[in-house]
């Protein structure tokens, strides 16, 4: 455990079966120095425990990134439930996952995810408390990721090309769900030209009719001659394969973990395309959480969540006078803002 290549010094991992329920669990706490660790619940037929495992120390550390770099008073931490919820999920499994929940005693808490849906929380909520989407606001259908991610293209749009707008903006979006289709209808209310791909045909479909949008097949995304690429489907499509094929001059999007290695971020600097940090721009989600509790107005939410671009803005300054790339800014400030606070614990 402690050689895990994705082991990030997380301060607990829990690993937990119920045979009672069927429930195969991991909850991974990686960080509570800024405050509790919060993060979603992903229920997925994973391969293995491996591949659970990796999944949830990967995505545990970014949800401390995302908080981080947001000056929010959370930590982060994630939880993944091996099994297909389609066929496994049952009220006696998700009463376990919340009393694992509640043992930590609110060190980590739950949200929804792939595979957990609010009403999940809702049935855990009678384990524990430390659930997300405990207020009115958490049942408004915001695409808060989608609106964080435009911010933050807006603000790179401005600082790269000299944008004041985003219209007539080039841009290829990958993955068109929750993510990705918001975010479509967003850009495409600024008079964005858009370009997308999915392997769900219907859903480009979707997107031909409802925003002018022009399909392509999912491999060929890459090279299109746009102003940004913006990543909605996967992790790791920013690597040696793909980089060199791309045509985007900016890279901005929702997707958890698009680089395949920190050393792509170099990679993608070595070309002159600038990357908007992945949990930068996808932290809508942990904004919304954390607003939530102060004022759950759809206004203030969004407004919130607006913040990314300020943030984005920031950052690329910096970069452009320090000739340095945004991500090794940003992933420089988190840690200083976690050794800052961690120093400061009793
Ligand atoms: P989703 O499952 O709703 O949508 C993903 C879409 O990508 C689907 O339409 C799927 O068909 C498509 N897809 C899958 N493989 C593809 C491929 N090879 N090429 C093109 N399209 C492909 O997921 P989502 O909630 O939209 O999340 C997308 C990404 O954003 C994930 O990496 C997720 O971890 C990340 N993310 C999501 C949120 C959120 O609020 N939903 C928040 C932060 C980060």
């Amino acid at each position: 455990m402690f050689d895990h290549p994705e082991f990030d010094g997380h301060e607990t991992v829990v690993f937990s079966r119920d045979a009672a329920s069927g429930l195969t669990a991991i909850i991974a706490v990686h960080s509570t120095v800024l405050g509790p660790a919060f993060g979603g619940c992903r229920f997925w037929p994973y391969e293995d425990e491996g591949a659970a495992l990796t999944d949830v120390l990967r995505l545990s550390r970014g949800m401390t990134y995302k908080a981080a770099i947001c000056e929010l008073p959370l930590g982060g931490g994630k939880s993944v439930i091996m099994g297909e919820p389609g066929r496994d999920k049952t009220p006696a499994l998700l009463h376990a996952m919340g009393r694992l929940v509640e043992g930590l005693g609110g060190r980590y808490i739950i949200a929804d995810d792939i595979g957990t849906s609010l009403d999940d929380l809702a049935v855990m909520r009678a384990e524990t408390s430390h659930t997300a989407a405990t207020t009115a606001a958490a049942a408004q259908p915001l695409a808060v990721t989608a609106f964080g991610v435009l911010a933050a293209m807006e603000a790179a749009a401005s600082s790269v090309l000299g944008r004041g707008d985003l219209a007539g903006l080039r841009v290829a979006v990958q993955g068109l769900g929750n993510v990705g289709q918001p975010l479509c209808e967003y850009l495409h209310a600024r008079g964005a030209e858009l370009t997308v791909c999915d392997i769900d045909a219907e859903r480009t479909a979707g997107a031909e009719k409802d925003f002018a949008a022009t399909a392509v097949a999912p491999d060929a995304i890459y090279e299109q001659e746009v102003d940004v690429f913006a990543p909605c489907a996967l992790g790791a499509v920013l690597n040696d394969k793909t980089i060199p094929r791309l045509g985007a001059k900016i890279v901005c999007g929702g997707a958890n973990n698009q680089l395949l290695s920190p050393s792509h971020d170099l990679a993608l600097a070595a070309r002159g395309i600038t990357y908007i940090p992945d949990y930068l721009a996808n932290a809508g989600g942990v904004i919304d959480f954390h607003q939530e509790s102060i004022d759950d107005s759809p206004a203030a939410v969004l407004n919130a969540v607006t913040r990314i671009g300020a943030i984005t803005a920031d950052y690329l300054a910096r970069a452009a006078a320090s000739n340095e790339t945004v991500l090794s800014l940003t992933d420089s400030q988190v840690r200083q803002r976690l050794a800052d606070c961690g120093a400061k614990s009793p």
